[in-house]
C-alpha cells in the first residue's frame, strides 16, 4: 500500500516554552483509518491543524502524496487545502442562511466548480440526507447537522479527511452513529482519514491509534 502522508521531525513551536509538536514522525497509508488521543493540550490540534494546512510547522517536514505541503506559501496552502482536504470541526460549522444542499455543496460553489450530480447523491444516500436538503440548519439534530458537515468535507472528493473530535457535541447514541457513517462513507469512497478524539473507546474504530503527550508522539498501534 502506498503511503499518503509521510511526516518527518515535526515541531510546532508558538513560543519559546510552548513546543506544541515536538519532533513527531510517523506516516500513513493510503486509505486507512488513524485516530489521535491524548490529554487535552498535548498537541493533537496543533496536529491536525499541520496536516490540514491550516498552520506552518517551525520545522521538519510533511509529504503529502510525495508533494512536501509544509513549504508551501499562504496562497498554494490555502489552494491545497480547498481542493484536496475535507475538514470536519466539532461545531459543525454550517452556514445557517443557506439550505442543506446548499452546505453540502458550498466548497464547490465558493469555487465556480460543478457538481458532479452522482456523487453528490451517493454522499447523500451513504449519510442518509435525503429528506432533509431543502430544509435549514437550525431544523436539523445536532447529529444531523454533523452529517451534513461530513458530506460537505467529501463534496470535494478529498485525498484526506480531517476530523476534530467529531463528535464532540454529540451524545453516546449519535455519536456512535456518526463516526458509523463517517468512517463507512471513507471506506467506500477508499479515503484516508484521520481523527482526533478524548474517547478511547471511538478511538478504537480506527485502524490505527496514535496517542500524543506533551507533543511527543509516544505510542502508535500497528
Ligand atoms: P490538544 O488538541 O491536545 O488539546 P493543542 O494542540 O490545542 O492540544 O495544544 C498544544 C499546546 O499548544 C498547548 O500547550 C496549548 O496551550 C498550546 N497552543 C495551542 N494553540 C496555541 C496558539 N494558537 N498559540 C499559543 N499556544 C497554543
Amino acid at each position: 500500500m502506498g503511503k499518503l502522508i509521510q511526516i518527518k521531525n515535526l515541531v510546532k513551536k508558538y513560543d519559546d516554552k510552548t513546543v506544541a509538536v515536538n519532533d513527531v514522525s510517523f506516516s500513513v497509508d493510503e486509505g486507512s483509518v488513524v485516530s489521535i488521543i491524548g490529554r487535552s493540550g498535548s498537541g493533537k490540534s496543533t496536529l491536525l491543524q499541520l496536516l490540514g494546512l491550516l498552520d506552518k510547522p517551525t520545522s521538519g517536514s510533511i509529504l503529502l502524496n510525495n508533494q512536501d505541503i509544509s513549504q508551501f506559501d499562504d496562497t498554494k496552502r490555502a489552494l491545497y487545502r480547498r481542493k484536496k482536504i475535507g475538514i470536519i470541526y466539532q461545531n459543525f460549522n454550517l452556514l445557517p442562511e443557506y439550505s442543506i444542499k446548499d452546505n453540502i455543496c458550498l466548497p464547490l460553489l465558493l469555487d465556480n466548480e460543478k457538481i458532479d450530480q452522482a456523487y453528490f447523491e451517493e454522499l447523500v444516500d451513504l449519510l442518509g440526507l435525503k429528506q432533509l436538503l431543502s430544509k435549514q440548519p437550525y431544523q436539523l439534530s445536532g447529529g444531523e447537522q454533523q452529517r451534513v458537515a461530513i458530506a460537505r468535507a467529501f463534496i470535494i472528493k478529498p485525498i484526506l479527511i480531517l476530523a476534530d473530535e467529531p463528535t464532540g457535541n454529540l451524545d453516546k447514541a449519535n455519536g456512535d452513529r456518526v463516526m458509523d457513517l463517517m468512517l463507512n462513507t471513507a471506506e467506500i469512497l477508499k479515503t484516508t482519514v484521520i481523527f482526533v478524539t478524548h474517547d478511547n473507546t471511538l478511538a478504537k474504530c480506527a485502524g490505527r491509534i496514535l496517542e500524543m503527550s506533551d507533543g511527543i508522539l509516544v505510542t502508535s498501534t500497528m
